[in-house]
């Protein structure tokens, strides 16, 4: 047994599970938000319960070493020694990293040379990294990349038309994300599928952030997200894929900046941007029965880009066997999951299964498929955490054997 701990930094907030492996029993969980403010919170569970203070937290590095004590005072841990590895997400691994990989300065410095490619994210994970490696000197750390399960897709599939030069000197190309929860949720997927032969499953990982791959046994061939987490579906408050020429159009009738029209394509489009409602779905989808008609504008677009890309990956797989719905709307929200079948199920020969669908327990799996059904859909919950823990065990597993 040994005790694992997940890490999320982001560029203000650090989220932490630690776990108890092989068994992957969460012990505690906990986020430091606001980081680099004298009111940082500081949320932890103890016993099941969440506490909550508020401190002042000037860095990353006070933040890890908060947790740190929060766990002895706590007496989660006697010493800090008992932390046998740290998993860290890793927004943008580009091209290097096909699997997960232990932090030495080869990696530190790729995700370094990365940063151009995901300014806020891979230079957060540094930071945080850093800071662990203050209080734990000797915990081996291990990068779990965002991007490394699409590392698999051909290069027909990752490239983009643009001029050549642009493609090798920038390296600019699809690199997708939510790779972690991709991989999770298709094998688990993988065992639903009772047939010989090629198991072939669209993933749609609908959160706040929102992406859907195609998988061939086992293995990403094509997924939504591009360049970065701006590209692909309609998101919460994201764009995904335009014509470039909105972009440029945008810019030259608004007068405004650069940088402020590649926030609002961000922080200020998708869900939220066309419903002027909120970037929370479930504010839009309340708007809409309320007779809003740009929340429910909002609504049909969104399901209308995701029936678009479950039809495009249909055919990139040459058929489907199961679809699987994940995150945060794709778990919660039945609404959203029928309007996507009502897109999609005549073309697709899905028997879709309302009742069942509406009848479906939060945070279960379940099928939304009659048995008849050509493919099966289910909702599978997502857990990105468990797969920075499983890879940080395996490294420490590695090295104790090598020893
Ligand atoms: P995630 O990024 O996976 O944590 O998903 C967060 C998003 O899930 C929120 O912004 C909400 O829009 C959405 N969400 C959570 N619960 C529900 C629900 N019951 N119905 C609709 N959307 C939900």
């Amino acid at each position: 047994m040994a005790k694992i701990m997940a890490v999320n930094c982001g560029s203000s907030s650090f989220k932490f599970k630690l776990y108890e492996m092989p068994e992957e029993k969460v012990i505690t969980s906990g986020i430091v938000e606001r980081i680099g403010h004298e009111d940082a919170i500081f949320q932890i569970k103890i016993n099941g319960e969440s506490k909550k203070t508020i401190v002042p937290v000037k860095d990353h590095g006070v933040a890890v070493q908060i947790v740190m004590d929060a766990l002895l005072e706590n007496k989660i841990i006697e010493h800090l020694d008992e932390i046998k590895a740290t998993g860290h997400r890793v927004v943008q691994g580009g091209p290097y990293f096909k699997e997960s990989a232990l932090f030495n300065e080869d990696t530190y410095s790729k995700i370094e040379s990365l940063i151009p490619l995901a300014p806020l994210h891979n230079k957060a994970h540094l930071v945080g990294f850093d800071a662990f490696k203050k209080v734990l000197p000797n915990t081996p750390a291990v990068a779990v990349f965002d991007t490394a399960f699409h590392q698999t897709m051909d290069k027909e599939d990752y490239t983009y038309p643009i001029k050549k030069e642009y493609t090798e000197k920038y390296m600019i190309r699809r690199y997708g994300a939510h790779g972690t929860s991709h991989k999770y949720l298709s094998e688990i997927g993988e065992k639903y599928i009772e047939k010989d032969g090629d198991k072939r499953i669209i993933v749609c990982h609908l959160g706040s952030g929102a992406s859907i791959t195609a998988v061939k046994n086992g293995k990403c061939v094509a997924t939504s997200m591009g360049l970065t987490p701006l590209g692909g579906i309609m998101m919460n408050t994201r764009t995904g894929d335009l014509d470039p020429s909105v972009y440029y159009q945008v810019l030259k009738m608004s007068g405004k900046d650069n940088e402020t029209i590649f926030q609002e394509f961000n922080k200020e489009s998708g869900l939220y941007g066309v419903s002027g409602v909120s970037n929370d779905s479930r504010d839009v989808e309340k708007a809409a029965l309320e007779g809003n008609p740009d929340a429910q504008l909002a609504l049909d677009l969104w399901a209308r880009r995701i029936a678009d890309f479950i039809g495009q990956y249909f055919v990139r797989l040459g058929g489907c066997d199961l679809i699987i719905f994940s995150a945060g709307i794709g778990e919660n929200s039945p609404e959203s999951r029928e309007m996507i079948m009502d897109r999609t199920k005549e073309a697709l020969e899905i028997a879709y299964d309302r009742d069942l669908d509406y009848a479906g327990k939060r945070g279960t799996t379940f099928t939304i498929t009659k048995p008849e059904s050509k493919i099966k859909v289910m909702v599978i919950p997502t857990d990105e955490e468990v797969m920075l823990a499983r890879d940080a065990y395996k490294a420490y597993l590695d090295m104790k054997g090598n020893n």
